[in-house]
């Protein structure tokens, strides 16, 4: 009878643990899947594992009861209830689902914030922006292999990238695929790992990046940079980054859709006279013209001269809402030209006049809010 304990290569006082990893290694050996020719060793080794993992079994050999009625016959047969094992072991269904895992894999998209000013939002520009991604290894090119060393198949798994587990239950032996513990899962493994990335083929660094604004982008815009995200590992293909775009107030402008909008105070006289008042916009200095009793809360309009649409050539239109200052610390001179003012206007003792809906702040909201 064979000896389970020389067949293992294991003492007699093996601990489970020495007769499990013992047997381990020698059924990746002896795997006829992975070297054909020695199905006699590999069932060999399969029945003394089966005697000795199970510790009334191994007590009942050690007293020298035998296999407990499993022996070994050459011919086949008469090998119990240890042949389901071997059946599931080698029937279908037991493979490893998609083999190992790739090495190199696409790395993931990244996501940047930007902070640009209203005026690059507009009408496009150029930014710099640092950007801390995983990049190729410069010294290992992403293979993750010390220079003069290469990848090995792992032995454990003999480079399936997943090893099968048998598992006793109520229903009987249950196979079942896992990852292997010694490659996690590659097949390969890396026996003299880089230095500088530790065998993952890329690195994080800082770097500086011209990004390019298009026109029209607004507050939440993500730009796509393909290929510049993080570098995948064992250095693959890089995934995008994103960049959104994070508009700072304008002193001056706000944006409103394609539009941009100013506000401006114009002295009493010049709303009621009318005027020409250059204003700085974008597109430099415009003469805006206040007409002769101009109201508070008129919007004067600058076409063209507003944001550029996106993917676009035209523009929106630049909306200047006119506040009209009425003067305050008068000297006696002009409250007399005032008061007479009034006199000649029927001003003197004003009654309240209802704003009503064909003027007024309430209409124009209307008129704003029904889109017209
Ligand atoms: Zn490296
Ligand atoms: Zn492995």
């Amino acid at each position: 009878m064979a000896d389970h304990y020389e067949t293992l290569g294991v003492s007699k006082d093996a601990s489970a643990a020495e007769i499990k990893s013992s047997y381990r290694k020698l059924a990746r050996k002896y795997h006829p899947d992975v070297n054909p020719g020695h199905e006699d060793e590999f069932k060999a080794i399969s029945l003394a594992y089966d005697v000795l993992s199970d510790s009334e079994k191994r007590r009942n050999y050690d007293m020298g009861g035998g296999d407990n009625g499993q022996g070994f016959p050459a011919g086949g047969g008469g090998f119990g209830g240890f042949g389901d094992i071997f059946e599931t072991f080698f029937g279908g269904g037991g493979g490893s689902a998609g083999g190992p895992m790739p090495r190199t894999q696409r790395g993931k998209d990244a996501l940047v914030g930007v902070n640009i000013d209203l005026k690059t939002a507009a009408f496009g520009g150029t930014v710099d922006l640092e950007v801390a991604t995983a990049v190729v290894c410069d010294t290992c090119s992403g293979a993750g292999t010390q220079q003069g060393t290469k990848v090995e198949t792992c032995t454990l798994c003999h480079g399936s990238g997943s090893v099968q587990r048998m598992t006793r239950t109520l229903l009987g032996q249950m196979v079942t695929n896992q990852t292997c513990n010694s490659c996690h899962g590659y097949g390969t493994v890396i026996p003299n790992p880089c230095l500088n990335c530790q065998g993952d083929g890329r690195v994080r660094k800082q770097r500086t990046m011209k990004i390019r604004i298009p026109a029209g982008v607004s507050d939440g815009t993500r730009i796509q940079l393909s290929a510049q995200g993080e570098v995948g590992p064992g250095g693959g293909p890089a995934g995008d980054l994103f960049v959104e775009v994070m508009v700072a107030r304008h002193e001056v402008f706000q944006r409103d859709g394609d539009n941009l909008r100013a506000a401006i105070s114009v002295p009493m006289t010049a709303a009621a006279l009318g005027a020409s008042i250059p204003f700085e916009t974008f597109d430099g200095t415009q003469d805006l013209s206040i007409e002769a009793g101009t109201q508070s809360g008129t919007v004067v309009k600058l076409s063209g001269l507003g944001a550029t649409r996106l993917r676009s050539e035209t523009r929106g239109d630049l909306l200047i809402t006119v506040d009209v200052m009425t003067p305050d610390k008068m000297d006696d001179a002009q409250r007399e030209l005032l008061e007479q003012l009034a006199k000649l206007r029927d001003e003197e003792t004003p009654r309240a006049q209802i704003t009503t809906e064909s003027r007024g702040v309430f209409s124009r909201m209307r008129e704003r809010f029904a889109g017209r």
